[in-house]
């Protein structure tokens, strides 16, 4: 997988990790040249005609949510069967494994994972998703701090038919809500609680339900209570452990309502750790206020979490009337003291605003309008964020702060823009200085061209043209002319001219034409050409020709032409021919004079010998060339058949 392109556009780099369904890789989308992360289904889910259609529906719904805290979707797509959702891509690691590394979180430190993973909840079930797979695994934190979730609705496209890689089941029963677990009717309230599991385990370090398959852990968030994170980690907040078992009741109706509910707690929790704030669905009993008078008898039940136990009835008629008014006094009081006390605290506190993508003006207007303060802290450029929008803010939206305070915004001076060189005419190797100095990027396609090899042809943006920085650029590079092949005719047979012309039409080139004699053929006819009919040429391949010179001159004899005619044979191995097909030329040095007798192309595979076998009178000298190598030069006396050296 890793250097394939998906889409034409997203090139996989390196592997990330896996879960059940799907692979995760890094990858660079070439198209806006940054990184992404594509998750690709594995192989046995692609064949379920159902689940792809549930995935690609969920997919494209999670794909319309936009916030900080979600992990952004960018695409959907399948190539050849490989299903992927492309996203963006986060550096750092999963909750997961910060609570493998830390074993368990500070109090502020997880309240301060849980109001994001909340705020992330708050967004999606404004936009009707609901996650369904909230577990430390798929919630990132960024090196900075940030949480990102991710998966939102992928679960949902999990049919029963598909279920089948325990694993997965295995990764996600552990924050199942019982209705979940129960395979019932899942909505919002099913997230909040698998994030009352989450926040369960960064206090404590450990998932509150273990057992020794799905189906057993399944069956104990049915069935079995909490163990009080205050009885594994002491310390823990009676707030937190509150928010904890109010948002984990078995029973949806006596969860949190809604994310927001939760969000408000956390933020309460952080000024108020040991308050009891946290709001129960009351129960049947109309007595609820006396254990605030008998204190002594108040203590937590783990059998039944999230009910406080009344206090132990009492039976005297006096005893009881003197109780309820005293609790009715002291109600009164209470409730008085506890307003009294939150207006000091709370009567000139306001909530942050989100601006992180508005304009300046339209931010400050929101702001200010709260009776807060705006601050340009600086201007950046930013290639994602508009000129004049606002890229981030401190402190973050929904944080709670004094009237009066400031905010600090940085605005975006929009993209870099450098000015694009000119590139055309330059060689490939020479170019990169010049885009480095104004960071730009270079992709490189090569195309067949009159130019020399690796010579800019083409490029666009053009030159001059303004781009942002960090851009790429598109070079079209000459790769040279293109070399057709060309099928070798014959020419064994045609006058000498006609071959040349032959060989040039078809944009060849004639080499060497060495003539020979001989006995039969006519003077000017070719005898044999260094490239057989029949064979693939590129094109401007040389090709050699043997023409007759006719039958030698018997007029004037020579010495030799007086004495017989004999033959002399010897044999060539071809055993440490390094190629498949060659050229063997005899050449025959008889008085000064030297003449091509033979030239052929031969092939190994047919034999790895042969016999040659020479005419001629007289003495002789022969040299034996292979592809134009000298490979032997010998003596022969046609006389005597003698062969030497
Ligand atoms: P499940 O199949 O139940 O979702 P999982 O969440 O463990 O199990 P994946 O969702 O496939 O598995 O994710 C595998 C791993 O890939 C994650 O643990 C995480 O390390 C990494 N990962 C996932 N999404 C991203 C992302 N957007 N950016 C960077 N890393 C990611
Ligand atoms: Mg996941």
């Amino acid at each position: 997988m890793i250097g394939k392109t998906l889409g034409n556009r997203y090139e996989i780099v390196e592997k990330i990790g896996g879960g059940g369904m799907a692979l995760v890789y890094k990858a660079k989308c070439q198209l806006l040249n940054r990184y992404v992360a594509v998750k690709i289904l594995r192989p046995e889910f692609t064949s379920d005609e159902e689940f792809i259609r549930n995935f690609g529906r969920e997919s494209q719904a999670a794909a319309s949510l936009s916030h900080p805290n979600i992990v952004n979707i960018y695409d959907v797509g399948n190539d050849d069967e490989i299903y992927y959702i492309v996203m963006e891509y986060v550096k750092g690691n999963t909750l997961k494994q910060i609570i493998k590394e830390k074993g368990s979180f500070e109090p502020d430190d997880t309240i301060n994972v849980a109001k994001q993973i909340a705020l992330a909840l708050e967004h999606a079930h404004n936009n009707h998703i609901v996650h369904r797979d909230i577990k430390p695994h798929n919630i990132l934190l960024t090196e900075d701090g940030r949480v990102k979730v991710t998966d939102f609705g992928i679960a949902r496209a999990v049919t029963s038919s598909t279920v089948t890689n325990a694993g997965n089941v295995i990764g996600s029963v552990h924050y199942f809500s019982p209705e979940q677990a129960r395979g019932g009717y899942t909505d919002e309230k099913s997230d909040l609680y698998s994030l009352g599991i989450v926040i369960y385990e960064m206090i404590t370090g450990r998932v509150p339900f273990e057992g020794d398959s799905p189906i057993s852990i399944a069956l104990k968030h049915i069935n079995n209570e909490i163990i009080l994170p205050t009885i594994i980690k002491k310390n823990t907040p009676k707030a937190i452990e509150d928010i904890i078992i109010k948002a984990t009741q078995k029973d949806q109706s006596r969860r949190y309502n809604s994310a927001r509910e939760v969000l408000d707690d956390l933020n309460q929790a952080l000024r108020f750790p040991m308050g009891s704030f946290v709001k129960f669905e009351e129960d049947d009993s109309p007595t609820q206020i006396i254990p605030a008078i008998k204190d002594e008898d108040i203590r937590y039940n783990t059998a039944a979490v999230g009910e406080r136990l009344r206090a132990k009835k009492n039976n005297g008629k006096m005893i009881f009337w003197t109780a309820v008014i005293s609790a009715f006094i002291l109600a009164i009081i209470v409730t008085g003291t506890i307003f009294f006390f939150n207006d000091q605290l709370k009567g000139n506190e306001k909530e942050i605003p989100g601006v992180v993508g508005k304009t300046y003006e339209e931010a400050k207007t929101n702001i200010e309008n709260l009776g807060l303060k705006i601050n340009i802290s600086s201007e950046q450029f930013n290639s994602q964020v508009e000129e004049g929008h606002i890229i981030s803010q401190t402190p973050a939206a929904r944080e709670i702060v004094k009237e009066g305070y400031t905010i600090q915004v940085i605005v975006s001076k929009g993209p870099q823009l450098v000015e694009v060189p000119n590139l055309i005419n330059k060689r490939l190797d020479e170019i990169d200085m010049l885009l480095e100095n104004e960071s730009l990027k270079k992709v490189v396609k090569y195309e067949y061209h009159t130019l020399p090899v690796g010579i800019i042809i083409s490029q666009n943006p053009k030159s001059r043209e303004r781009v942002p920085k960090g851009s790429s650029v598109n070079i079209v590079v000459s790769q040279g002319e293109e070399l057709k092949s060309i099928l070798m005719s014959n020419l064994v047979g045609e006058e000498v001219n006609t071959a040349k012309r032959t060989l040039e039409n078809s944009g060849l080139i004639t080499g060497k034409t060495d003539y020979v004699f001989h006995s039969t053929v006519a003077k000017d006819i070719v005898l044999s050409q260094s490239i057989p009919q029949g064979t693939e040429v590129e094109e401007n391949s040389v090709v050699d020709l043997i023409v007759s010179k006719g039958a030698e001159n018997v007029g004037q004899p020579t010495e030799e032409n007086e004495l017989p005619m004999k033959s002399v044979s010897f044999r060539l191995k071809y055993d440490d021919a390094k190629q498949e097909e060659f050229i063997i030329k005899i050449v025959i040095i008889q008085n000064g004079v030297s003449t091509i007798y033979y030239s052929g192309v031969h092939q190994k595979s047919k034999s790895s010998q042969e016999t040659l076998t020479i005419e001629g009178r007289g003495k002789a000298a022969i040299e034996i060339y292979f592809d134009t190598v000298l490979i032997a030069r010998k003596q022969i006396d046609f006389e005597t058949g003698a062969i030497y050296d």
